[in-house]
Parts: structure tokens; sequence; C-alpha cells
């Protein structure tokens, strides 16, 4: 790693760009809050998730020992803000006609096709909100015992005045929440913000199907002391970085803080990073579905979903990015040339330095020297709060300065590689064959393919597209080369 300056992350909590120090050297403690399994995700729902990977594949590539957790949200969530109305989940198996856990267990399937298509790292831990249950009501106990809860007829509910932080993640001061009080807040609750650790199966909630035991009764977590629970039980009381969408920041981080601190008397994390939302613009909806603009829709357009990695992690992450076709189109072109220059790095050799151009001083010689200048600018704007717009333009410059070379040392080349490893590890979306996931027999069926097409064995090569066919992937002769793609 050359030197560059230290790394600067924008938090939420104290509103300004601070410098990143771990609590403990070396290793990094983060949390994502993962998707609520009811519905197939839409394609903007995925930009906060490729937010959290490229920080965690950056602080790898920085050094540290990251260990991310990203759960499943399969119970809890419910389709109003504080903690009310029907469980999300229970409301699809309805319209679905089948039970909740058939609903989490189908679309918890799609996210993680959608997650390995976009290349993004498997987390640490991917706990399921329905199997920390035991830890969920470990805090809750502990919060009654502190005196942060009160009962009511449906639930246990957090007192936020108990909690003088209340407020500091979103800004959103206790006077202000009461300010805005709707008029079908429950007349049980002390203050409109309080929100439900626990709720019972009574009530609206009687036939809640997933259900558990507690010192309450039967009943069923809040979401908002899901992800507490679940953090805590894998990185400990103390994060270093929690993560998620800007539509995150309240009511859930807040309330994750209130619960979380109170229980612990610790700070719950030192870092909150926060996505801002993908503009969907007029592109809302599939045309195919009639639902919501999914990964297969990017596919079907002729795309890799790695395009949309490319075009989501191309923005600033703090910047709203509109979402258009043509965005993505930009995106296959720049992406493709990145990719078709890292292939021509591949088969650089090493050219010996002549008598004559070590007379002449050739001064595009000294490539080592000039590659140390293009990583540090790539690692400065990655270090400057992940500037992704920045850290291209460095690549891009460096391509045009390595094709402009006449001459390459082996320390040179060295270089170069190395740099190449540091962007792909980065960005995570110029490592095709990686990244499309495709299995073992299908590139083997691929190789044979493509040694049959060298050969103009055309009987040869339409056969193996059969056998590839019926392994359930799409090969396509593009620019000279096969592409190939799940069907
Ligand atoms: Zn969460």
């Amino acid at each position: 790693m050359p030197k560059a300056s230290p790394l600067k992350l924008y938090n939420t909590f104290s509103k300004k760009e601070e410098e990143f120090k771990a609590i403990e050297e070396g290793k990094v403690r983060m949390y994502t809050c993962g998707p609520t399994v009811y519905g197939r995700p839409h394609i903007g729902n995925y930009s906060s998730f490729l937010m959290a990977d490229l920080l965690r594949r950056w602080l790898e590539v920085s050094g540290y020992e990251v260990s991310h957790v990203k759960n499943i949200t399969d119970v809890g969530h419910l389709v109003a803000d504080q903690n009310e109305g029907e469980d999300k989940i229970e409301k699809q198996a309805k319209a679905e006609k089948t039970d909740p856990l058939a609903i989490a267990k189908k679309y918890e399937k799609m996210y993680l096709e959608d997650e390995a298509a976009l290349n993004m790292l498997k987390p640490y831990k991917r706990p399921r909100a329905t199997e920390t249950i035991k830890e969920m009501i470990e805090i809750v106990k502990t919060l009654e015992e502190k005196g942060f809860t009160y009962e009511t007829e449906d639930g246990i509910y957090f007192s936020v005045e108990k909690f003088a932080d209340y407020g500091k993640l979103s800004g959103n001061t206790l006077d202000n929440l009461n300010a805005g009080v709707r008029i079908d807040v429950k007349e049980e609750k002390k203050h409109p913000a309080d929100f439900a650790l626990w709720k019972k199966c009574v009530g609206e909630n009687a036939e809640h199907i997933l259900r558990w035991d507690s010192p309450w009764g039967e009943g069923f977590p809040g979401w908002h002391i899901e992800c507490s629970a679940m953090s805590m039980k894998f990185l400990g009381d103390e994060l270093d970085i929690h993560t998620g969408g800007e539509d995150n920041i309240f009511p859930h981080h807040e309330c994750e803080i209130a619960q979380s601190e109170s229980a612990t008397g610790k700070p719950f994390s030192r870092f909150w990073i926060h996505r801002r939302r993908i503009d969907m613009g007029s592109e809302k909806m599939s045309k195919s579905l009639g639902n919501v603009l999914s990964i297969d829709d990017v596919i079907e357009k002729g795309y890799s979903p790695l395009d949309l990695r490319y075009l989501f992690l191309s923005v600033h992450y703090r910047t709203n990015l509109k979402f258009s076709w043509k965005g993505v189109d930009d995106a296959k072109k720049a992406r493709r040339k990145i990719l078709g220059w890292m292939d021509e790095i591949g088969s650089l050799k090493e050219t010996k330095e002549s008598k004559e151009t070590k007379e002449k001083k050739e001064p595009r010689y000294s490539g080592a020297v000039c590659l140390e200048k293009f990583i540090t600018s790539f690692s400065d704007a990655m270090n400057s709060d992940l500037n992704t717009p920045q850290a291209l333009a460095a690549i891009f410059d460096c391509m045009s300065w390595s094709r402009n070379q006449k001459y390459w040392s082996q320390e040179a080349l060295e270089a170069l590689n190395d740099f190449v490893a540091m962007v792909s590890h980065t960005f995570g979306c110029f490592d095709q064959e990686a990244a499309e996931n495709v299995p073992v027999e299908v590139q083997k069926l691929l190789d044979e393919r493509q040694v049959a097409r060298d050969g103009k064995n055309f009987e040869m090569s339409d056969k193996l597209r059969d056998q590839i066919k019926e392994l359930g992937w799409e090969v396509r002769d593009e620019g000279g080369g096969q592409e190939v793609r799940k069907l």
C-alpha cells in the first residue's frame, strides 16, 4: 500500500467527515441492515447494500479484517413506521395464499441470487430474525429491569423520553415528533415516538402466525430490536460501522441506538453510514411484470448486473443518482473499456531496457514511479469518504498513460498488476466470470466451445450451445467473444 491520506467517512451521527479509527486495531465490526424478505427487491434497494459492500472491500484492501454481519428480516417488520400495522411478510403470505415462512424463504432466495449476481461478498454472518428471538427477549428483559420500558395491552414499549439522546441521529426532537402526531396514535402510548420492542398476539395481532413464548405472553419482536440483537450477538455491544439506506435513519436506526445504548450503557456504533436514495424517475416499473424493476429486467435488456453495480458505484454514495437506461448503457460502455484494458495488461511483457533507451533516458520509462502516483490518487479518492468518481478517474488516467508506454520493466509491470488487483477488489465489477457465478461445468463447456469456434467447427459449437442451455445458461456470440447469462 503506498502512503495515502487516512480514511475519512461521513458520519451521519456527527454530520461531518471523521477519520476512521477501529475500536480494535486492524479489525472492523460492521453491521448492515439486510432485506425484509416479503417481495422481489427493486433494483434501487440494492444501492445501499452495494455501498456497504464497497466500504467493506475498501477496508479489506486497506488491510483491515472486516467482520460484516448482514441480516435477513423474516418477521416483525410492520407496515407503519413505528412498529404498527400489519406484518409485511404475513400480509404478503395472505396475498399469495401461503404461510409467512414460505414467503420469507421464497424472497430470501431471490435476494441471495441477486446479491450473487451483483458480486457482493458473502457476509461473515447472515442471521435471520426468527433465529435470534432468544437474544431479543434478553435485551427487552434488560431494558425492562433498567426501567426503560412499559407494558400496554398489546406489547412492551420503549419509552423515548427515558433516553436523553433520542433524536441525535436523525435530528427529530421529541417536541417535533409530538407536533406531528397523527390522530390514530394508540392512546396507551405515553409518547407518540415510543416504539414496540415486543408485540403481543392480541387484538389486531391475535392471528399473527409466527409467535414465540416470552415473559409477556405469546408474541413476536418489533423490527428495531431485531437488528440490535443480531448485531450484538455476533459483533458485541460496540460496532465500528453501521450502514443502511437513508430511509433507515428514522425511525429504525434512531430506535436501534436508543434501545442498544440503554441496554448496554455503551455507545452502540462509532460510525453511521447511509446511502442516499436512488431516484427511479419514470423507470419505476418493470414492463414485463407490471411490478418493480428487478435484476431480471436489467438482464432482459441485455445488460450484466455488474453494469448496474458499476452505475451505482460510479456516483458518490451521498448524492442522489437518477436512474435511467441511458445511465446503465454508459456504465456498460465504461465498464467494458476498463475490462478491455485489464485484458491488454494481462498480455503485457517485460521489455528489456536497451542501451539506446538508457542513453536517451526515455522519460516514460520510469513506469513504476508513475504508477505510484495513480495508486496514490486512487487511494486518496477512496479514503476521501469513498469518492468513487475520483477513483474511477484515476483508473482512466492510468489507462491512457499505460497505453502510451513503450517499455515495461518487471518492476513497473508488477506495480501495474498490483493496481489492477486493487481496483478489481475494490469495485467488484471487473471480474466477469466470477461475478456472473458461472458454474464450473458451464465454464468447461464454454471453453470447449471457444476452441470449437476458433477452429471453425460450428457444428460442435452449436451442440455445445445446446448443452449449455440444458444447464440453464444462454450463450451469445458478441464482439468476437462469448457472453453467457442465466436463463
Ligand atoms: Zn436494521
